[in-house]
């Protein structure tokens, strides 16, 4: 049996979710000893890596599946009030890091105006009932409609260029967008958790086991992948950030909480354009309509990016079949994920989303000419020349029981914890890395009860985000200085 180490939290994976927390951790107690762990090499080589997602900050500006329309013909706008919240929480809290200097803001967002775009008169009258109830709102106000070609054609030149038809044509736009590098992001915030005391990190170090000990502890195996050497830590309380690794690990756990919870995986693609004259002629995020049948995930996007010094240009995505669970994964993930508690959801979930598998099966055929048909829909001047096929990040999809269904597969993001609060993984990927901080105000409090007194837990997180606790959608001057705060610290764009 090796030697172990005793530590007070274990942190599995190196992405956007374990950074944010092991921040927000350090602050609310920072005698806390941290150790994390990295099957890669590199911090950020999964989901929360650049080029693996869009960089959207998800704010519920331009994501039309945000705000279906009810049967009455009136818009909903619970998910897009929601999003727009937690993403509110995320500039708070990069903007409290920011005033000390532990991020640099410049490195890792921009404004872009974010825009949706839609084609045919049902879909402008949809546009123009959504941008009415969107614009009347404090969390949008400021958002343009348009259903005039010159004005779009102004906004983002090349959705309209070499358009011939007599088509009709809608678009909003708003100024609040952004653009977020979330591979900068997560390796700023973990260089600054490096810098501070008791706080470790293990990269090419894999965890291979989770079981608990007599005392209530967790004991983590971890596999050091250079050295071929096993190592154990004990810790009270582990978070599994393992992106699409994290189900594995949950299963391992054995918390009752995991019991019947599956994972199906979904790959993305992107065009990504080559040619620089063309990048600089497109300044915003473009969301569409997911073509009717295909899942949340596929709603088409022509997205301007700015990685490092560079600017790129994306489209798509496109999805592809894998059973890996990581884009570093095995092949062996998907079937080796299958157990006795989770085989009928898994089955029931596939029964009824056939929709799903014929989307993916469409999509795995598509030829390089009929991906172009999809980007002209966008973009009616594109050149095959001018593009080339990315690969981008692994999607698992939950999957969990339901007493009425069996199974259901879920698009959203899950946060599984043991009612002890030792214990807690994230599952699904959407809205996403814009979501963390949101995230971690929900799994403090749910972990760290006991730990971090009521009152220090209370006032460390409204420190680092000072609308915890309240609802900035229902209180408006609240959310008028917050922002203000907020965007003056990010170096963001604030309408009037
Ligand atoms: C195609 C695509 C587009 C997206 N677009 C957006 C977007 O526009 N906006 C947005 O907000 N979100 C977007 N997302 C979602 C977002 O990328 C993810 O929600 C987020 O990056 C997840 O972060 P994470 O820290 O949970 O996982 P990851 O970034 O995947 O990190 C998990 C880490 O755990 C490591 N790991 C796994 N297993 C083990 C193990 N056993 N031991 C040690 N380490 C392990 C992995 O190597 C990895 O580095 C997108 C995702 C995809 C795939």
């Amino acid at each position: 049996m090796p030697a172990h180490t005793e530590t007070d939290v274990v942190l599995i994976g190196c992405g956007i979710m374990s950074a944010t927390l092991g921040v927000m951790l350090k602050e609310l107690d920072p005698q806390l000893k941290i150790h994390v762990f990295e099957r890669l090499d590199a911090i950020a080589g999964e989901s929360s890596d650049a080029w693996n997602n869009a960089g959207t900050g998800h704010a519920g500006l331009c994501e039309l599946n945000y705000t279906p329309e009810r049967p009455d013909g009136s818009i909903d706008l619970t998910k897009a009030l929601k999003v727009d919240e937690e993403f509110e929480q995320s500039k708070q809290f990069w903007a409290w890091l920011a005033r000390q200097k532990r991020l640099e803001p410049q490195r890792f967002i921009n404004s872009l105006p974010h825009m949706s775009f839609t084609e045919g008169a049902e879909n402008r009258d949809f546009l123009g009932k959504r941008h009415a109830a969107m614009a009347a709102h404090p969390f949008f106000r400021g958002m343009e409609f348009t259903a005039d070609r010159d004005v779009i054609a102004q906004w983002a030149p090349l959705l309209m260029k070499d358009r011939h038809d007599n088509g009709i044509y809608a678009a909003t736009r708003s100024m609040l967008g952004t653009d977020v590098n979330y591979g900068a992001l997560t390796r700023l915030l973990f260089a600054d958790l490096e810098k501070q005391p008791e706080v470790v990190l293990h990269l090419g170090h894999e965890v291979r086991d989770l079981e608990r000990t007599d005392d209530g502890k967790w004991r983590v195996e971890a596999k050091d992948l250079k050295r071929g050497m096993r190592q154990v830590y004990h810790a009270p309380f582990v978070f599994i950030g393992a992106g699409g690794g994290a189900l594995p690990l949950l299963e391992k756990s054995d918390i009752p909480e995991a019991a019947g919870y599956g994972g199906f995986p979904v790959s993305g693609e992107w065009l990504r354009c080559l040619n620089p004259r063309i990048i600089m002629q497109h300044h915003a995020k473009v969301y569409g309509k997911a073509k009717s049948g295909s899942p949340p995930m596929s709603v088409p996007h022509l997205d301007r990016r700015t990685i490092g010094e560079d600017h790129a240009l994306l489209f798509g995505p496109f999805a592809g079949f894998s059973t890996k669970f990581l884009k570093h994964g095995s092949w062996l993930d998907l079937p080796s994920s299958l157990e006795w508690d989770n085989l009928v959801p898994m089955m029931q979930a596939g029964w009824k989303n056939l929709d799903l598998t014929k989307y993916l099966i469409e999509q795995v055929r598509l030829t390089p000419e009929e991906r172009l048909e999809e980007l002209k829909e966008f973009m009616p001047s594109a050149k095959l020349e001018d593009w080339e096929l990315a690969i981008a990040g692994q999607r698992v999809q939950v999957i969990k029981k339901d007493p009425k269904e069996g199974g259901i597969l879920e698009f959203g993001t899950e946060l599984v914890a043991a009612a002890d609060g030792s214990l807690a993984a994230l599952l699904g990927a959407s809205p996403g890395a814009s979501t963390a901080v949101s995230i971690m105000l929900n799994l403090i409090p749910r972990c760290f009860q006991e730990r971090v007194a009521n009152s220090d837990r209370h006032d460390g997180l409204r420190r680092m985000v000072p609308s915890h606790g309240h609802s900035l959608a229902q209180d408006t001057a609240m959310l008028q200085s917050i922002r203000s705060a907020s965007h003056a610290a990010l170096g963001l764009v604030m309408p009037a």
